[in-house]
């Protein structure tokens, strides 16, 4: 089978190389030159943990090829996958589907009978239908399948997150399509990975209600990460006991600064908008991101609450700016808010990210950056865990707490443990750990919560 990918980001270019490994034909077109050329010569425009071996090896046995000519890429090809970018479209907050009808529209030419195009991005319900009305009035005379098929993999672990999927979801309405998406993923099914074939509309609906959900799970925990704050419990241990039951599982429920990356925000933002459309509100996910907006601004006055209330002429060294750890991806991440905030109330920051530089010198404009936490942390006033790469995990903080001027710790993360904090001199705050505001004289409850700095 012959197939082609069309875009080269994230999902396009891990599934690519994936899809290559499993033995296919791969053909994996960017419209940007020169990711294109990077790719050719064996660079990875992006990170993401084992994808410069598995493209070099693919590349090397001759199953992936890289282009910018969409003709060559897809005239031949039996699938046609687009993994092209949906971002929140500016003004109203729907999904940008611009990539999308674009991609179609250049792709239509080459397309030959029979062609089956499947849909990796994420796309609102209802998309698959408006691609096959375009392509239809396109080419009219051409026999074509449009499935869905949404990409659940997560940058970090992509790789094993494609090739170990909990599911692959097919949307198809056609036998085409569905004997097709079933050859594509038949190396999976061997494997016993669970092919879900649903309608077109279910699969797109449930990738934006996985996404919608996980970011419930997120926001729950973080709310009542300020719960226990004030009632003196600690949300690790909420956390591991509820967790524990496994109606509702262990995952998403680390307190932090809230959710960012280049999926929750988008996709909780066009499901809601969505929602609104169909006059079918989701008011618990609308609540859902009015809590995560807040809680960036609430972990910047956190910071400046650390810091004394004021900060100032301060300097803040920060252990990581990406949206989670092992990628390189700065979208959304929720340092673009605290950063800047504590930069407007004149803070000093200094920044040590493994992977973030090259995203990040741009959107973080006045921030100064270090290859090493003790670097950054240099004469700094305060030290502030933001993004919980393993790195940080094993830093010798007795050492780092020789070279700063203060001795403040807010660990956003959780990531280190108060006693050993403590034990290296530091002021540990965490979040929703237990006894920091817990007023035992008069047992009353000091519920602090603005949600703006003013
Ligand atoms: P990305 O921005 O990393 O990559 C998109 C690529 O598509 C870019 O390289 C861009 O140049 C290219 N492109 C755009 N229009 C094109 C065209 N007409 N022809 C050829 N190339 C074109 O995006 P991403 O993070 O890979 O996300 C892609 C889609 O997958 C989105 O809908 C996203 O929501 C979804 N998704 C992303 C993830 C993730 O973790 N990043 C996970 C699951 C689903």
């Amino acid at each position: 089978m012959k197939i082609c990918m069309i875009g080269a980001g994230y999902v396009g270019l891990v599934s690519a190389a994936c899809f290559a490994d499993f033995g296919w034909n791969v053909h994996c077109v960017d419209k940007d030159a020169n990711r294109v050329e990077d790719l050719k010569q064996g660079r990875m425009p992006i990170y993401e943990p084992g994808l410069d071996d598995l493209v070099e090896r693919n590349s090397a046995a001759g199953r992936i090829r890289f282009t910018n000519s969409l003709e060559e890429a897809v005239s031949g090809s039996d699938i046609v996958l687009l993994a092209v970018g949906t971002p929140v479209r500016r003004g109203d907050g729907y999904a940008d589907l611009s990539y999308i009808f674009q991609a179609v529209e250049d792709l239509a030419p080459y397309c030959e009978q029979n062609i089956v195009i499947a849909t990796k991005s994420t796309v609102p319900v209802g998309t698959s239908r408006e691609i096959e009305r375009r392509l239809r009035t396109l080419r009219p005379e051409l026999d074509f399948a449009v499935c869905s098929n949404p990409e659940f993999l997560r940058e970090g672990s992509a790789i094993r997150d494609f090739t170990h999927p909990d599911r692959v979801l097919v949307g198809v309405d056609t036998s085409r399509g569905r004997e097709l998406m079933d050859r594509l993923y038949e190396p999976l099914a061997l494997r016993n990975a669970p092919i879900i074939f649903t309608s077109r509309e279910s699969a797109e609906l449930a990738k934006y209600a996985a996404n919608a959900f996980l970011a419930l799970k997120i926001s729950f925990i973080n709310e009542l990460a300020d719960l226990c704050e004030t009632v003196g419990a600690d949300v690790n241990e909420i956390a591991n006991a509820i967790g524990a039951d496994g109606r509702i599982g262990p995952k998403f429920l680390h307190a932090g600064p809230g959710y960012g990356g280049s999926c929750f925000p988008k996709d909780v933002s066009a499901l809601i908008r969505t929602a609104r459309e169909a006059r079918s509100p989701l008011t618990i996910i609308e609540q859902v991101e009015k809590v995560n907006l807040e809680r960036k601004i609430a972990m910047a006055r956190r910071i400046e609450e650390a810091a004394g209330g004021i900060v100032q002429g301060k300097t803040i060294a920060v252990l990581g700016v990406t949206f989670k750890p092992n990628t390189d991806d700065m979208r959304e991440a929720p340092s673009l808010v605290i950063l800047p905030l504590l930069q407007s109330r004149g803070a000093i920051i200094h920044v040590c990210d493994p992977q973030g530089r090259k995203q990040g010198k741009d959107l973080l404009p006045g921030v100064e950056w270090f290859t090493s936490a003790t670097e950054a942390a240099r004469d700094a006033d305060m030290l502030v865990a933001l993004t919980e790469w393993n790195e940080f995990r094993a830093i010798d903080l007795e050492e780092i707490f020789q070279h700063m001027r203060g001795n403040v710790l807010v660990d956003l993360r959780n990531v280190f443990s108060p006693q050993l904090a403590e034990a290296a001199g530091f002021s540990y705050s965490g979040i929703g750990r237990g006894d920091t505001r817990y007023d035992e004289r008069s047992q009353s409850l000091e519920i602090n919560k603005s949600a703006t700095m003013n």
